[in-house]
């Protein structure tokens, strides 16, 4: 993949992409402010960092450690959020804690309380989001629908994260359109959630990628990552 390595292509694609979220948040009736764009930065050495920001792109997704360790080393890395969005294994925990606010991949109970455990002791609470297999391809992450409202109860009393919500990663459609139940799976996963934990805090729903994210914005997206479309000059989306 070749990158862009300038401010304004970062910017130019920036603004395409905030107006295709506000236009589906429109048509949705939903005000396009309460999304949250996430730069999906795993394919950008680490001096996009600095263009990246200069095009007004702020909050920055990583999937593995390995690879976002020389960005989060890069000397702005700071004026940036940070969100871990990829397998978290335990033996990384501790790399990824002092740099990211959110975590987005959590899928079991047990690699909640090993953040915890870590966390509780720099007293930096997180930012956790659950991450739900809603398609059930096997090649997919996260917990089954059926566990997560009762690992939320459980994660939801851990105390060095905030649970916040929840996560999922559409199958590649050739036709977005075909996404379109796997986020309202999530959107009713997520307030049968809320009303058994009688907390309205746990509100984020992330999803939505480079080729479905205006669906997902329709069906209530909070946050979307997206990679392609803000960083690859030659990407094309399919619909
Ligand atoms: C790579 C990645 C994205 C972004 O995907 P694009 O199709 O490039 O927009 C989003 N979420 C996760 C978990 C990813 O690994």
């Amino acid at each position: 993949m070749s990158t862009l390595n300038q401010a304004s292509d970062y910017q130019k694609n920036r603004i395409l992409v905030e107006a295709a979220i506000a236009a589906a948040a429109r048509r949705a009736g939903r005000n396009p402010q309460d999304i949250r764009l996430i730069g999906v930065t795993k394919t950008v050495p680490p001096e996009d960092v600095s263009p990246l920001l200069d095009a007004g792109i702020r909050e920055f997704g990583e999937n593995r450690w390995q690879q976002a360790k020389p960005k989060l080393e890069s000397p702005r890395a700071s004026e940036a959020v940070w969100h871990f969005i990829g397998r978290l294994q335990t033996n990384k925990i501790k790399y990824v804690v002092p740099h990211f606010a959110w975590i987005h991949s959590i899928d079991s109970f047990e690699l909640a309380q090993a953040v915890s455990d870590y966390t509780a002791r720099w007293d930096k609470p997180i930012n956790v989001l659950i991450q739900v297999n809603v398609s059930g391809e096997l090649s997919k992450g996260g917990l089954s629908p059926d566990d997560v409202v009762a690992a939320a109860k459980r994660i939801h009393l851990l105390p060095g994260l905030r649970l916040t919500g929840l996560m999922t990663m559409a199958p590649e459609e050739e036709m977005p359109e075909a996404t379109r139940t796997v986020f309202s799976g999530l959107r009713q996963l997520l307030s049968e959630v809320q009303s058994e934990l009688g907390d309205p805090k746990v509100c984020e729903l992330s999803m939505g990628m480079s080729n479905d994210f205006e669906i997902a914005v329709e069906e209530g997206a909070t946050m979307v990552r997206i990679g392609r479309r803000l960083m690859d000059p030659s990407y094309h989306h399919h619909s």
